[in-house]
């Protein structure tokens, strides 16, 4: 009898999904924008889209930014989403941006 035979048994044993795979889909994967007025223009949440030049304070890491800083990220189900110049390290995205005005 032998029975390291009967427990692979044909069967191919499937390796653990390696540790930076698994890092990857917890992770948000940054998106590069080519024109960032017009992807503003056209994903900003509310009414008027700022210019890139404004300037706008983040509530998350209370940090003062350009909005042409701007980073997007999509996630898993690869929607994207507009984010503080400091992400990943902040998670505030174009809905904690307060105004300087
Ligand atoms: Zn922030």
């Amino acid at each position: 009898m032998c029975s390291n035979y009967l427990l692979v048994g044909g069967k191919h044993f499937t390796t653990q999904q390696p540790l930076t795979d698994r890092h990857k889909t917890n992770i948000m994967e940054e998106v590069l924008i080519k024109n960032k007025q017009k992807y503003l223009y056209d994903n900003y949440p509310f009414e008027d889209s700022p210019k890139l030049t404004d300037k706008k304070c983040c509530i998350h890491c209370n940090t003062i930014f350009k909005v042409g800083d701007y980073k997007v990220f999509k996630d898993k189900r690869c929607d994207e989403f507009i984010y503080c110049p400091n992400a990943p390290t902040c998670n505030g995205t174009v809905i904690d941006w307060f105004s300087l005005d």
